[in-house]
């Protein structure tokens, strides 16, 4: 299936690994120009090595929490590009807290991070996306916005507000631009690996401690999505393929969620 992405520049927040690096390389063997961007340096230039350098990729050191960063970013992209097309906020993490574990300070951070990497890359990259002829907008959002969990409490009390906010955006950015969130249940990226190296027992594999996991949450599909599994279905939602769909919400979670 042609998805129309030859010749569209799109911007990959949190590019540089896991979800975003697959995405973008999607995105470039389909035959866009991308942008990425992280904050760690090291971590982006790894992530060109891999997506394999070449004239349509920048990949530019960027805190999306930074407004003058980002501005700096979309002046970039135009000088590069001269144009954008697409946008995927897909920067983050996630914070593993109880009610009575998230102090002020947490409840600050992690709303923060929720609401401004979604607010200063999409208000900035906005006068370039209604340019287009296809703007387009996926936010990459999780099943806690719908399914809460106990030891994530701070992390999906923000992922719903973002829910909220992506269903508002959809209506007061149409027709120009189209705002699609994907909501992702567990894959296996780079927060896992971090995961694993703390918790994992002793002589327990990075595959076997997925598949432990991913038996203990009852996943109908019996593992972990991976990273490509994911950028496929962003890949779309952003492309001219699903001209018609905005303000939607896709499950990328192997049939974890309860709710109809
Ligand atoms: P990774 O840790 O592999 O990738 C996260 C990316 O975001 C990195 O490129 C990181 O680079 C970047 N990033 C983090 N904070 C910022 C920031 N403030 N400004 C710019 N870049 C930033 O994790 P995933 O691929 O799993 O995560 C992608 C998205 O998916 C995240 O928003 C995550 O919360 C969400 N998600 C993932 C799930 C999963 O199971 N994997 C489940 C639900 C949601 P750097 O650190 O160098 O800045």
């Amino acid at each position: 299936m042609d998805l129309g992405l030859a010749g569209r520049v799109a911007v990959v927040t949190g590019g540089s690994s896991g979800i975003g690096l697959a995405t973008a390389r999607r995105f470039l063997d389909d035959g866009a120009s991308v942008v990425i961007c992280g904050r760690d340096r090291e971590r982006l230039d790894s992530a060109v090595a891999k997506l394999g350098g070449g004239d349509n990729l920048h990949a530019e050191a960027c805190d999306v929490l930074d407004p003058e960063a980002v501005q700096r970013l979309a002046e970039n992209t135009v000088s590069r590009f001269g144009k954008v097309d697409i946008l995927v906020n897909n920067a983050g993490q996630a914070r593993l807290s109880t009610f009575a574990s998230t102090l002020d300070t947490d409840w600050d951070a992690e709303l923060k991070l929720k609401f401004f990497s979604v607010i200063h890359p999409t208000r900035t990259f906005l006068p370039l996306l209604q340019a287009s002829d296809a703007g387009a907008v996926v936010v990459v959002n999780s099943l806690l916005a719908r399914q809460p969990e106990p030891h994530m409490v701070c992390t999906s009390a923000a992922r719903a507000g973002v829910q909220n906010l992506v269903k508002s955006l959809s209506v007061e950015l149409a027709p120009k631009v189209r705002v699609n969130s994907i909501l992702i249940g567990t894959v296996n990226s780079g927060q896992w690996e971090r995961r694993y190296r703390e918790r994992a027992a002793p002589g327990v594999t990075y595959q076997e401690w997925l598949a432990g996991l991913a038996r203990e949450k009852h996943i109908p599909l019996e593992r972990f999505g991976e990273p490509e599994e994911t950028a496929a279905a962003i890949v779309f939602l952003a492309s001219p393929a699903a001209g018609f769909i905005t303000g939607a919400a896709l499950e990328v979670a192997g049939g974890v969620s309860r709710f109809a």
